[in-house]
């Protein structure tokens, strides 16, 4: 059943059209997975408009909340599921701060770029919304389960 599959913490990563547009996808990929983090599930996916405001339903009503959505369904978006300890702070801790300008150095939007509304990333806040967003963005065919281990694949 689910549970015995889902041991290990997962979260939900997604570069945004502009990341997948500057031909981030790559780099950042390889950051998560120098950290030590596991991909288990990822696609290119343009967002509908339904996908969108479920994903970011927390904003409804904020004044950048209409053109958040204009920008996220406006081309493809690099969808990733990644398991590992603590996997969602320590994503965060990779992405960096919602607003470039303020995110530190060798941080993902601190390197990439300058604008929050063109932030390059988004990592869910918390395990809960993590579970909530994977569940969105992805079916369960469409992610591996700890019962196959992508180490016995690579090593
Ligand atoms: P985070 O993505 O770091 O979790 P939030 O959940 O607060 O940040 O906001 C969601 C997204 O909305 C941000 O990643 C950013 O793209 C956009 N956003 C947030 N605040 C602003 C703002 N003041 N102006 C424009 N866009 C914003
Ligand atoms: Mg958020």
């Amino acid at each position: 059943c689910e549970k015995d599959l889902d041991t290990e913490e997962r979260t939900f990563v997604a570069i945004k059209p502009d990341g997948v547009q500057r031909k981030l996808i790559g780099e950042i990929v390889a950051r998560f997975e120098k950290k030590g983090l596991k991909l288990v599930g990822c696609k290119l996916i343009q967002p509908s408009r339904k996908l969108a405001e479920k994903h970011y339903a927390e904003h409804k009503g904020k004044p950048f909340y209409e053109g958040l959505l204009d920008f996220i369904t406006s081309g493809p978006v690099f969808a990733m599921v990644w398991e590992g300890k603590e996997v969602v702070s320590t994503s965060r801790s990779l992405i960096g701060l919602t607003d470039p300008k303020k995110s530190p150095m060798n941080t993902i939007r601190g390197d990439f770029g300058i604008d929050v509304g063109r932030n390059t990333i988004h990592g869910s806040d918390s395990v809960e919304s993590a579970q909530r967003e994977i569940k969105l963005w992805f079916s369960k065919n469409e992610l591996i389960t700890s019962s196959i281990t992508i180490e016995k694949w690579i090593n």
